[in-house]
C-alpha cells in the first residue's frame, strides 16, 4: 500500500485526510493519507525516514511551508518564485517540492469569474489583504493570469516586501476605499475559527463597494465567514475558500498519481465534511 500524508503541527484542523482517501478508494488506488503530526526538533529524522520508509508523498501545512524548502532535492520554478512548498512527491527517493496553493486559488477564482460578469482573471484589478504564505502564492497566480494586483496587509511593511517581489503595489489597510476593484481577496487568517466575528477590513467597505465585486476569503472554517457574510449581505457575489482547498487538492492528487483527479467525489466529500463541522 503506498503511503501519503499532511505534515504540520498542529494537524487537528486538516481535511486533506478526507479529501484524499476519497479521491484514493474512488479510482480503486492501493493509497492511504495519514497524518503526520511532527515537531519542529523531529524535522531531519522525518525526512530521512521518508526517503527510505518510503511515503510516497506530503501535503505541507502550516508551520513547515518554507522550512521544507531546506530537505528537497528539487522544486519547479514557481515553487522556487514563491518560495513556499505544500506538495513534495517522492520520486524513488528524489523528493520534489511544488506549490499547488497558487493554482488551487486561480482555478477557483477562474472558474468563479467565468460564471460573473467579469468572465476572466485578465486585466482584472484584484485587491489582495494579507502578505503571508498563502498571500504570496496567490500574487504569484494572478500575475501569472495577467490581473493587477494591490496588496494590503495590517504589517504595512510586509505588503510592500511582496508587492517589491512581484511587481506590484501595495498600501496600509485603510486605503481599501480608494481603489476600484474587481476582485477582493482575503489571503489572512482573519475569521478562521474560533474567531469567527473577525473580520480582515473596514466592514463598512461593503456597502460602497463596486457592485459587481466578486468576494473570495480562502479561509474555509467557517465557510461562510463574517467577511462573506457581510459582502452577500451587500449583494456582491462570494466565493468560498473550500473552492481553493478542493483545487488545490486536485493538483496535489495528480502530482502523485500522475491521475486525474476525481474532482466530484472530492467535492462532495468535503461539502459532507463541511456541514458535519456546522461550517455551512
Ligand atoms: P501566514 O503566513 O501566517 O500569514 C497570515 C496573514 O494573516 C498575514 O498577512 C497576517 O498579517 C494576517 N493576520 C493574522 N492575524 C491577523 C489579525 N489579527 N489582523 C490582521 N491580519 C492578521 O498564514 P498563511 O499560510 O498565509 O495562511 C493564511 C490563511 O489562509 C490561514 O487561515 C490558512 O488556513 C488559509 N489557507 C487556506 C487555503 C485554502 O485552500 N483555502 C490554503 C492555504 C492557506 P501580518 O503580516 O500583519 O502578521
Amino acid at each position: 500500500m503506498d503511503i501519503y500524508g499532511i505534515l504540520g503541527h498542529p494537524t487537528g484542523h486538516s481535511l486533506s485526510p478526507i479529501l484524499h482517501n476519497a479521491a484514493f478508494r474512488a479510482l480503486g488506488i492501493h493509497a492511504r493519507f495519514e497524518i503526520f503530526d511532527v515537531a519542529p526538533s523531529r524535522l531531519p529524522a522525518f525526512f530521512k525516514r521518508m526517503r527510505r520508509a518510503p511515503i510516497h508523498g506530503l501535503a505541507v501545512s502550516l508551520p513547515y511551508k518554507e522550512r521544507v524548502l531546506e530537505y528537497l532535492d528539487s522544486f519547479d520554478s514557481s515553487t522556487q518564485k514563491i518560495g513556499a512548498v505544500n506538495t513534495v512527491y517522492n520520486e524513488n527517493g528524489v523528493l520534489r517540492g511544488f506549490n499547488t496553493d497558487f493554482s488551487g486559488a486561480i482555478s477557483a477564482l477562474t472558474k468563479a469569474c467565468s460564471a460573473t460578469a467579469l468572465h476572466e482573471l485578465r486585466g482584472k484589478t484584484v485587491v489582495v489583504i494579507g502578505a503571508g504564505g498563502a498571500a504570496r502564492a496567490i500574487v504569484y497566480g494572478l500575475q501569472q493570469e495577467g490581473a493587477e494586483v494591490i496588496i494590503l496587509n495590517r504589517t504595512q511593511s510586509k505588503a510592500d516586501t511582496l508587492a517589491r517581489d512581484f511587481g506590484c503595489q501595495s498600501g496600509e489597510l485603510s486605503t481599501l476605499f480608494q481603489w476600484q476593484p474587481n476582485i477582493l481577496i482575503n489571503a489572512t487568517s482573519v475569521g478562521m475559527e474560533p474567531n469567527i466575528e473577525s473580520i480582515s477590513c473596514d466592514p463598512h467597505y461593503f456597502r460602497v463597494a463596486p457592485r459587481h465585486l466578486l468576494v473570495f476569503d480562502i479561509v474555509y472554517r467557517p465557510r461562510i465567514t463574517q467577511f462573506l457574510r457581510l459582502a452577500q449581505e451587500a449583494g456582491l457575489s462570494i466565493l468560498t475558500g473550500d473552492s481553493m482547498l478542493l483545487h488545490q487538492g486536485a493538483v496535489q492528487f495528480k502530482i502523485w498519481t500522475g491521475k486525474s483527479a476525481p474532482i466530484s467525489v472530492m467535492k462532495k466529500t468535503l461539502d459532507e465534511a463541511l456541514c458535519g463541522l456546522g461550517a455551512k
